[in-house]
């Protein structure tokens, strides 16, 4: 185990993981994370296993794409 960064491949993009509760960004992560493998915060002690953190923040981003897209659909006036 060693402190480190929780990132995420999204697209061609490294996305950086918070703790969901006290917004830190400093983790204990096993140099090689399996699904299984709990994930401490080391702000706050919270944990969870790696393979269910790193789902649901995939999740939130492709939820945040889809708003975005909705979003500019709704609005969808051409400028010119
Ligand atoms: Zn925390």
């Amino acid at each position: 185990m060693a402190k480190a960064k929780l990132t995420i491949q999204f697209g061609t993009k490294d996305i950086t993981i918070r703790c969901h509760k006290c917004k830190g960004l400093d983790f204990d992560i096993p140099r090689e994370p399996k699904p299984e493998d709990l994930i401490t915060c080391l702000g706050c002690g919270e944990s969870g296993p790696y393979g269910e953190i790193t789902t649901a923040a995939l999740e939130k981003l492709h939820q945040k794409r889809d708003e975005i897209i909705s979003v500019l659909i709704r609005g969808g006036k051409t400028t010119h």
